[in-house]
């Protein structure tokens, strides 16, 4: 039996009947364009992120943009982000016109070091972009604090985190409620995926929402009036239609993953070779990878690619590394625990849908191997 790393299509088959019937309101109405759907999933998503507004967009690549925008960013100014990321988090600060600024990664989460984001600090740094990386938070109480003390602003990005908790000074805060503005990313394999591509920011900064809502229609609060140049970054309705049917599941889907990951940290724990996801006893983590430390980690890839189990390496390139950003001057070692980070991690199916004897040829082929 092969596992595959991400099944689609076994949770289409739970979801066919809500999701086609919100599709088909959108068809019958003919509103495809900022329909009702839109702000109805904005306010479902702002709720959720205990955040005042929530802006759809085209992606979560504009979910990070468009507040990066809203900064006026002038050559030379300076962002703050891991190296250890999706390519769109340093992306687009260069897109924006801004430079990217990689600090190390904190061994054990892989989330940024908040210690090295504060020694990283010069006058044209203008914000700080931590990424709540596979599904746990990073260390915001930390990074709040540095950015209060230098007039920075906090971009979240929560593209992976949509959902997720910290314990902070003993109460729980959301992912999308700490930041000046947060993005999501709704692409299909996120834990709330649509059928295409869509984003969306939350902030509780009213200036903040008025203008990104202009960023993302040609920079216009009313139709052929432009008071800046924006572009076309709509939430497309359909998308929104078919997110508002499956976001009532995500809880559990999360609660899932966190059940799929307990189980193989149970078991992997007696593999020597590997280490399993250390979860900071701060977060409630959604896992939305299951990423392990291996040794020999090519091997093992070549390895279950025989034995027919689904794997992925986020990410195998760091992005201080990567040939873009050679003029930022960067070398190997500049960032060591991200560069090893890149070399051990490996992540392992976790959907939701996945079944016990599943997670078990998993853990078996990783045994295996290392045997
Ligand atoms: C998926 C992702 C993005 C970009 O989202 P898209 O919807 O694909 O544009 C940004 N940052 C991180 C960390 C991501 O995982």
């Amino acid at each position: 039996m092969n596992v595959p790393m991400l099944d689609l299509v076994a949770q289409y088959s739970t979801i066919k009947d809500d999701v086609l019937a919100a599709m088909m309101k959108v068809v019958e109405t003919q509103q495809f364009i900022m329909g009702p759907a839109v702000p109805e999933l904005e306010t479902a998503v702002a709720r959720l992120s205990h955040a005042k507004h929530g802006i759809g967009c085209a992606s979560g690549t504009d979910a990070l943009l468009l507040p990066l925008k809203a900064l006026n960013l002038q050559l030379g100014d300076e962002v703050i982000t891991t190296p250890f990321t999706f390519f769109a988090t340093a992306g687009t600060i260069h897109n924006a016109g801004a430079t990217p600024v990689f600090v190390d990664i904190q061994p054990d989460t892989f989330n940024i070091d908040p210690a090295a984001v504060k020694r990283a600090i010069t006058p044209r740094t203008r914000a700080i972009m931590p990424v709540h990386l596979y599904g746990q938070m990073a260390d915001m109480l930390e990074l709040m604090s540095i950015a209060k003390a230098k007039g920075l602003k906090i971009i979240e990005d929560a593209a992976q985190a949509i959902g997720a908790r910290r314990k902070m000074d003993g109460e729980w805060r959301v992912a999308g409620e700490l930041g000046w503005v947060t993005g999501y990313s709704f692409f299909p394999s996120k834990n709330l995926g649509a059928w295409g591509d869509g984003g969306m920011m939350v902030t509780s900064d009213d200036a903040a929402a008025d203008r990104l809502r202009k960023l993302r229609l040609h920079g216009g609060a009313k139709q052929y009036h432009h008071d800046e140049v924006g572009t076309n970054s709509r939430l497309d309705t359909l998308q929104a239609a078919v997110l508002l049917a499956k976001l009532p599941r995500l809880a559990q889907w999360s609660a899932k993953r966190r059940e799929h990951a307990a189980y193989y940290t149970k078991a992997l724990t007696a593999v020597a070779q590997v280490k399993p996801p250390v979860v900071d006893p701060a977060n409630e983590h959604i896992f939305h990878q299951y990423t392990l430390r291996a040794e020999r980690r090519d091997a093992l890839q070549a390895h279950l690619n025989k034995v027919g189990i689904g794997h992925a390496v986020y990410y195998p390139i760091p992005l201080h590394r990567q040939p873009c950003f050679e003029h930022l001057g960067y070398k190997d070692g500049s960032l060591p625990q991200a560069e090893q980070a890149s070399r051990e991690a490996i992540s392992l199916p976790i959907y939701p849908e996945l079944t016990r004897t599943q997670l078990d040829r998993v853990i078996d082929a990783i045994r295996g191997f290392y045997r």
